[in-house]
C-alpha cells in the first residue's frame, strides 16, 4: 500500500532516495518551520516548494509563517497574503513551531503564547479557507522532569541541558503551554489541526485519549514519538489506535542534515540506509504481531488490521491535509 509521510524534513531528490521512496512507495510532506526572526527558513521552504512541484508523486510541502513582530501591525495582514501566496504554489498546511510558547517574549517578559489575539485572524484565516495547521507546541512532558535514565527523551535533554525546562522553572509548564494550544482548538472548531508529535502528549495514550474526546477538530503525527508508544503497553497503544484511527497520521521527522546530493556517494547511501531503518523499524512496530526492537526497547508489535494500517500510512494524511489529493 501506499505510504504518506507526513512529517519530515528531507528536501533532496538524490537517485538514491528516489529508489528508496519507489521502493515502498513512499510520498514525503516535507515541513517548512520559521527558526528564527526574519526570513531565513524560506530558502529551505522555496526548496521544499520546487521539489513538489517536480515531483508531486513523492514530495509534497507544508509552509510556515514569521515569527509574530510584536511591534509591526502590518504582520498579519502580510503573514495572511504570504500564507495565500504558498497555498496557492501548492502548499498543503501551515506550520507553528514550538518557539511560539517558549522563546517569543513580549518586552516585559511574559511568553507569547499561541491563543494570543494577534495570531487569532491568522487561524480564521486558515479555518475559512479549509487550511489545516499542523502545530509543534510545547516539548516531550519528560522536558519539565527531572533526568530519568531510561526514560525516552533522557539523551536529548542530558546533551542539551538549555532546552531541559525542568531547571528553567521561569518557562511556561508544559500544562500552560498545552491550555494555550487547546483553546485555539475551541477557538477555533472548524481550523483543521494536526498536533505535531502526538500533540506532545506522548508519555500517555489515555490522556491524548481525553483530549481527542474534547476537540474533535484535532489529529495528531506520531514522528518522532516511535519511541514513546513502544515504552507503553501494546494491547492499549493498539485499544487507541483503533479507536482513533482516523485521527492518527504516519510520520518520522527524519531531518535531513546535510544536503544528499552533495555527498560523496558512499555518505549518500549510508544516510539513505539509515532512513530506511527509520522506516522499516515502524513498519515493523505496527505491522507484526511477534517480538520487535524500537532503539534498544523489546516490545511486541501492534499488528494492526489492513485497514487500520491505510488509515494510519496514507487515508488520514489524504483527510486531513486535503491539498495531498
Ligand atoms: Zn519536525
Amino acid at each position: 500500500m501506499p505510504i504518506i509521510d507526513a512529517h519530515i524534513h528531507y528536501g533532496d531528490d538524490a537517485p538514491e532516495l528516489l529508489a528508496l521512496l519507489a521502493e515502498f512507495d513512499i510520498r514525503l510532506l516535507n515541513i517548512s518551520f520559521a527558526l528564527e526572526s526574519g526570513k531565513g527558513w524560506r530558502t529551505t521552504a522555496e526548496r521544499y516548494r520546487s521539489l513538489a512541484a517536480q515531483r508531486p508523486e513523492r514530495f509534497a510541502w507544508c509552509t510556515s509563517f514569521d515569527l509574530p513582530r510584536l511591534d509591526d501591525p502590518g504582520y498579519v495582514d502580510e503573514t495572511i497574503a504570504q500564507l495565500a501566496q504558498d497555498f496557492a504554489a501548492g502548499a498543503v498546511a501551515c506550520k507553528v513551531w514550538k518557539n511560539v510558547g517558549m522563546e517569543l517574549r513580549y518586552p516585559d517578559g511574559r511568553f507569547f503564547q499561541v491563543d494570543d489575539p494577534l495570531l487569532a485572524p491568522v487561524f480564521a484565516w486558515l479555518a475559512e479557507q479549509g487550511h489545516p495547521l499542523l502545530a509543534h507546541i510545547a516539548e516531550p512532558l519528560d522536558c519539565w522532569l527531572p533526568l530519568r535514565e531510561g526514560s525516552p527523551h533522557y539523551g536529548y535533554y542530558s546533551r542539551n541541558p538549555q532546552w531541559h525546562m525542568y531547571t528553567r522553572p521561569d518557562y511556561p509548564s508544559h500544562g500552560e503551554l498545552m491550555a494555550a494550544r487547546n483553546r485555539v482548538l475551541a477557538q477555533h472548531p472548524s481550523l483543521r489541526f494536526v498536533g505535531a508529535h502526538l500533540a506532545s502528549l506522548e508519555y500517555d495514550v489515555d490522556v491524548l485519549a481525553e483530549t481527542f474526546d474534547c476537540y474533535p477538530n484535532l489529529a495528531v503525527d506520531i514522528s518522532a514519538r516511535l519511541f514513546d508508544l513502544a515504552v507503553q503497553d501494546s494491547a492499549k497503544v493498539r485499544a487507541f489506535i483503533e479507536k482513533y484511527q482516523d485521527r492518527v497520521l504516519f510520520g518520522t521527522d527524519v531531518v535531513m542534515r546535510t544536503p544528499l546530493s552533495s555527498l560523496p556517494p558512499a555518505e549518500r547511501a549510508q544516510a539513505v540506509d539509515a532512513l530506511r531503518t527509520v522506516y522499516t523499524t515502524h513498519f515493523a512496530y505496527f505491522e507484526s504481531k511477534g517480538p520487535v526492537t524500537v532503539r534498544d526497547h523489546q516490545t511486541v508489535g501492534l499488528g494492526l488490521s489492513q485497514n487500520v494500517l491505510e488509515k494510519l500510512y496514507f487515508k488520514n494524511a489524504l483527510n486531513w491535509y486535503p491539498g495531498l489529493q
